[in-house]
C-alpha cells in the first residue's frame, strides 16, 4: 500500500535506504525442485523475502462442475504464513490473498498452453515464509519456473518486479519500507519472450511521464530477472545431464584394471585317458536276422488234362455203296 510520500527514501547522493541506486534490484536466488512431492517446484529469495512455490497438475478437478471444456483452470494459492511478517498474520485467507490469487492466476493462464488440458486443473501455490515488500511479484516469477520445472508448456516464461515512487522518483524492486511509504506502487508481470505484460496493477498517483518511465524500468529489471530464471532452469537440468551421464559412463577411477599376477588362467581339467586295455569294445549286438519265413511252395494243382474225347472218325462210307447209287 502506497504511503504520503513524505518520508526520506533517497539521500543526497541519489541511494535508497538499503544503499541501492534506484535501478538496481535485490540480490535474487532462485533453486528449483526443492520440494519432493510436488510435480514441480521453485523457491525465490529475492532481498529478505523467501517464497517456496509448488505446482501439482494437470490433474482432475474437484468439485468437477468447475471445470472448463476447452481448457486447463489455472489455480494460484497466495498465503502468507502467520510467522512471515512483524506483527502475525491471521491465518484465515485475508481478502489481500484472495485478491493477490486471482490475479496472478489470470497472470499464469496468458502464458500456459492450456488448451492442452481440458477439463483438468493446474495448481500453484504460493507460500510467503519471510515477507519484505514485492511478495506477489517474487511469487509470480517462482511460480513461472515452478511450473516450467513441473514440465507444463507454456508460450513463456514471466518475470516479475515492482517499481514505485519514493520522493516522486521511479524507483525499481521497492522493498517493505518503500512499498508502506513510497507514494506509488505499480507490480509488473512481463514475458520478456513474448515481449507482453502479463500483469500490471497501480497503487498510487503517477504522472504520464512517471509511468511511462516506471513502465520501462520495471520492463529492464524484468528481463535482469529473466536471465536469473533462465540461468536456475539450466543449472539444475545440466545437473541431471551430469548425472545421467555418470550413469551410463562409469568414470575412469571405477575402471580398475587388474593387476596381471591376480589374473589366474582357470585351471584345466584334467583329462584322464583311459587304458586301452580298459576300453572295450561294446560286444556288438547279435544282430540276429529275422527268420526267413520258409516259403512253401503252393503244391501245383494236379492238372489234369481233360480226357481227350475219342474221336470217332466216321464210318467211311463203302465206296461200293457210293458206285451202286450212281
Ligand atoms: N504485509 C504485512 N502484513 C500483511 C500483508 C503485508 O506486514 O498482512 C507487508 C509485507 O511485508 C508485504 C508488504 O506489506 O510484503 C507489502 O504488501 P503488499 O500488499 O503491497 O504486497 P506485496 O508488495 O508484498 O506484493
Amino acid at each position: 500500500m502506497a504511503g504520503d510520500g513524505t518520508t526520506q527514501l533517497i539521500d543526497e547522493k541519489g541511494k535508497r535506504l538499503d544503499g541501492r541506486k534506484l535501478d538496481e534490484l535485490r540480490p535474487i536466488e532462485i533453486k528449483i525442485g526443492v520440494l519432493k512431492n510436488a510435480d514441480g517446484s521453485a523457491e525465490i529469495r529475492m532481498g529478505k523475502n523467501i517464497i517456496l512455490a509448488a505446482v501439482y497438475g494437470p490433474r482432475e478437478l474437484h468439485p468437477k462442475h468447475r471445470a472448463l471444456p476447452n481448457r486447463a483452470l489455472i489455480q494460484c494459492f497466495y498465503r502468507m504464513s502467520t510467522f512471515s511478517v512483524n506483527d502475525r498474520k491471521s491465518p484465515a485467507p485475508s481478502r489481500r490473498e484472495k485478491e493477490i490469487s486471482m490475479i496472478l492466476s489470470n497472470a499464469l493462464t496468458s502464458v500456459i498452453l492450456t488448451e492442452k488440458y481440458p477439463r483438468t486443473t493446474i495448481d500453484v501455490y504460493l507460500q510467503v515464509l519471510q515477507a519484505d515488500g514485492g511478495t506477489r511479484c517474487a511469487g509470480l516469477t517462482a511460480a513461472s519456473v515452478a511450473l516450467a520445472d513441473a514440465g507444463i508448456p507454456m508460450k513463456g516464461l514471466i518475470s516479475s518486479v515492482a517499481v514505485g515512487l519514493a520522493n516522486d522518483k521511479v524507483v525499481l524492486d521497492l522493498f517493505d519500507i518503500e512499498d508502506q511509504k513510497g507514494s506509488g506502487d505499480l507490480p509488473l508481470g512481463y514475458s520478456p519472450i513474448l515481449d507482453e505484460v502479463s500483469l500490471i496493477q497501480l497503487d498510487g498517483v503517477f504522472t504520464l511521464e512517471q509511468f511511462e518511465e516506471a513502465l520501462h524500468l520495471g520492463i529492464k529489471g524484468a528481463k535482469e530477472i529473466y536471465e536469473i530464471q533462465k540461468l536456475a532452469l539450466k543449472e539444475k537440468y545440466s545437473a541431471i545431464r551430469n548425472e545421467v551421464a555418470d550413469e551410463i559412463k562409469p568414470s575412469k577411477k571405477e575402471v580398475k584394471e587388474v593387476p596381471k599376477e591376480e589374473v589366474k588362467e582357470a585351471p584345466k581339467k584334467e583329462v584322464k585317458e583311459v587304458p586301452k586295455e580298459e576300453v572295450k569294445e561294446a560286444p556288438k549286438k547279435e544282430v540276429k536276422e529275422p527268420p526267413k519265413e520258409e516259403v512253401k511252395e503252393a503244391p501245383k494243382k494236379e492238372v489234369k488234362e481233360p480226357p481227350k474225347e475219342e474221336v470217332k472218325e466216321a464210318p467211311k462210307v463203302k465206296e461200293k455203296e457210293e458206285k451202286e447209287d450212281e
